[in-house]
């Protein structure tokens, strides 16, 4: 079973290219040309030695043993919140950005829900000395002031989607219409394995370095590169494939992605895409889409700003139609209880994404010598003030 891209952008029946003509030049050159990049020696010279000094790579494989001790496995942390900026996202935009530099383009635009991922982008501009646009829902510029402080300190211009629900997915059509408005000069850095085709690849392929890590980590302290299951949590779901790359193949390696229930899967206010969606076209890839009998998105809600979102990448819908991965969810009580847990348990503050799937830890039956991965894909700081409502702090 092959679960990666074919030649013509699809995993199976999904993801492919729904774009408006406007968009064939920039997506064409960037599909023509995003493989030969990132193999060429130079570039991946400069991306190594970037994640290395600059991103604080490899991010640690922490035995976590009184997480260990209170589920009965050995629970290995992949430590993404000691990456620069906080999670995951940065591997991302560190790869993305020296593709933009060698497509010679001198201005940068990208989408950002809780604004991780805005951050990301505006990090590495800054770095690179490019002009950063941020698309923001207004909702959101309201409900993460810090972030937008940090993309403002480190020059980025954060412009306010103001339709829809003026959160991500409003956000992210605005970055699109940008795009279609600037077709020469700007680059789009999508900050998930979603988008039209080759984005999910090569989003996958910047995050695969979390999974390539784990394999040679988990060999020198356990003897064995692929450990029984491996757990992260899914927004867009950039983490998760990360962290399932290099393990897609060992098919006794059980992945488990976990995605946010928000209220409850029969609430209406949830975010639980393979539980509630179905095949349709989201921001240019066929996937599994939340929407309504004739077609509308529908509104997702979390807790977690991260997860709150109405799709989820094509290559995710592919692995769980095929089965390759099972796809759970957690509710935001749930979630926030596994974040205070592996707070005092182990001294780390979760992002509220990834208590999410420290969550599911306490709904699997393990046995003694099970080894478990769990994927953190970022620091809490950002949702202190998320935790201090919600426990009353
Ligand atoms: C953005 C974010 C996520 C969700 O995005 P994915 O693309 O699904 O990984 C998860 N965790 C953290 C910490 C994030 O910032």
């Amino acid at each position: 079973m092959n679960y990666q891209v074919d030649e013509k952008g699809y995993y199976g029946v999904f993801g492919g290219a729904y774009i408006p003509e406007m968009l064939y030049p920039n997506i064409k050159e960037l599909r023509e040309k995003y493989l030969e990049f990132i193999e060429d020696p130079k570039f991946q010279e400069e991306y190594v030695m970037l994640l290395k000094d600059y991103v604080g790579r490899p991010s640690p494989l922490f035995l976590a043993e009184r997480l260990s001790k209170k589920y009965g496995a050995k629970i290995y942390l992949k430590r993404e919140d000691l990456n620069h900026t906080g999670a995951h996202k940065i591997n991302n935009t560190v790869g993305q950005i020296l593709v933009a530099e060698r497509l010679g383009k001198k201005r940068i635009i990208a989408e950002t829900g809780a604004g991780q991922h805005g951050v990301a982008t505006a990090t590495v501009c800054a770095l690179k000395g490019l002009e950063c646009i941020v698309y923001m829902g207004a909702v959101d510029i309201e409900r993460q002031a810090p972030n937008v402080a940090r993309m403002k300190m480190m020059g980025a211009t954060v412009i306010p989607a103001t339709s829809g629900s003026q959160t991500l997915k409003d956000a992210t059509n605005e970055a699109l219409r940008d795009w279609i408005n600037h077709p020469t000069d700007t680059h789009y850095i999508l900050g998930s394995v979603v988008g039209p085709h080759p984005y999910p690849d090569m989003v996958a392929r910047f995050q695969s370095i979390i999974s390539e890590e784990t394999k040679w980590q988990l060999q020198e302290k356990t003897g064995k590169s692929t450990p029984d299951y491996v757990l992260a949590c899914v927004g867009g779901g950039s983490n998760a494939m990360g962290m399932f790359y290099h393990f897609l193949a060992d098919e006794d390696v059980k992945l488990i992605a976990v995605e946010a229930a928000g209220k409850g899967v029969d609430s209406g206010e949830s975010a639980a895409t393979t539980l509630l969606g179905k095949e349709g076209v989201l921001h240019g890839s066929r996937s599994l889409v939340m929407q309504t009998e004739d077609g509308q998105v529908v509104e997702p809600y979390s807790i977690s700003a991260g997860l709150d979102y109405p799709g989820i990448g094509p290559q995710h819908a592919h692995l769980f139609t095929s089965r390759r991965a099972l796809y759970v969810s957690i509710t935001d009580d749930e979630a926030m209880l596994a974040g205070m847990e592996l707070s005092k348990l182990e001294g780390i503050i979760p992002a509220i994404e990834t208590a999410h799937a420290l969550a599911y830890l306490g709904k699997m039956k393990f046995k003694e010598d099970d080894t478990v991965v769990v994927c953190l894909s970022g620091r809490g700081d950002k949702d202190l003030d998320t935790y201090m409502k919600y426990f009353g702090l």
